[in-house]
């Protein structure tokens, strides 16, 4: 899919207020830090469209950004910071769980994980959680510019072996670097390709 425009929409903490219409809507997800904002601006081809920080749990909004005015990209809070305190990580855990649980748009979660690191338990908690309510997700390994190929096949592995421990079906797995670009194109297409589905029914 060739990207033509990439626009800031909205940002709110109540899916009520997201945007109107149908347009299909693809949320990203994952603890802070785990790249998810340079993986949009990625993407995207723009260098500040969402906000990178070093700053754990600065964006706690729910962020719409128009894709070539056909779907969107929606930059959901990143989870699982140490440093937030326990009532406002509630109200926005809130806020997120019924976003994922209510929105119709809502057509995929990609769930980014840090390609370097052991399968940790708030990751696979948070997957087990959508295959639980049938939210439909993929996974995104992030970051893969930073280990070797053999690295990066056995941290996969462990993540496959600890879903299958709950799950007999895995869900689809991507792997990206937003450093050398890798991965954004199949990614792209397999939205692309979900979107023309939507829209030949
Ligand atoms: P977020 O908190 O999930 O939005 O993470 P950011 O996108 O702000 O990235 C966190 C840190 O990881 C930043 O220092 C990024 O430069 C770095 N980073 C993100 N993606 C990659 C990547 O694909 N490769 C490398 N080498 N660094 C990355």
């Amino acid at each position: 899919m060739k990207i033509k425009s990439a626009v800031f929409a909205v940002s709110n903490t109540d899916h009520a207020k997201c945007p109107s219409g149908d347009l299909p809507e693809y949320a990203f997800i994952g603890r802070s830090n785990v790249g998810k904002s340079s993986l949009i601006n990625m993407l995207t081809s723009q260098k500040n469209l969402a906000k990178t920080s070093g700053k754990p749990g600065k964006t706690q909004l729910i962020n719409h950004f128009l894709i070539n005015e056909e779907w969107y990209i929606v930059d959901l809070p990143g989870y699982g910071y140490a440093k937030v305190a326990k009532s406002q990580r509630e109200k926005f855990e809130k806020f997120i769980s019924e976003y994922l649980l209510k929105r119709q748009q809502l057509i995929n979660v990609f769930v980014l994980i840090d390609s370097r690191l052991e399968p940790q338990q708030i990751d696979v908690e948070f997957m087990n959680w959508c295959g639980g309510k049938e939210i439909p997700f993929s996974i995104v390994f992030t970051k893969i510019d930073k280990l070797s190929s053999s690295a990066l096949q056995k941290n996969m592995a462990k993540y496959k072996k600890e879903l299958q421990k709950f799950w007999t079906e895995l869900p689809p797995i991507f792997t990206t670097s937003s450093e050398s670009g890798f991965g954004g194109e199949k990614l792209l297409n397999y939205i692309e390709q979900i979107n023309n589905s939507i829209t030949s029914k």
